[in-house]
């Protein structure tokens, strides 16, 4: 798969880290930010500036918040050195 190029310094985007966890949040009836989804990604740097993107997402989420085990899936989540949380 070929990987992103940064736009800066035209450089070629590498793994920092793979198999992060990426939480997203949608807005509930109060208009309060609540988790939504799980998704595996990998985080790629810039080798150059150092810049930081979120890459390569599954093909569906990971968990939804309608699972059973979501909540502590979350948990689990939490604990993991790199987490990227994607509010609404
Ligand atoms: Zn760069």
């Amino acid at each position: 798969m070929k990987l992103p190029i940064c736009a800066k310094c035209g450089a070629t985007y590498r793994a920092r880290k793979n198999d992060i966890r990426v939480v997203t949040y949608r807005k509930n009836e109060e208009g309060e930010q609540t988790e939504n989804e799980i998704w595996c990604a990998d985080l790629l740097e810039c080798p150059i500036c150092h810049h930081e993107i979120v890459w390569g997402f599954g093909y569906k989420a990971w968990k939804n918040y309608y699972e059973e085990d979501f909540i502590e899936s979350l948990k689990g989540v939490i604990e993991r050195e790199y987490v990227v949380h994607c509010f609404e």
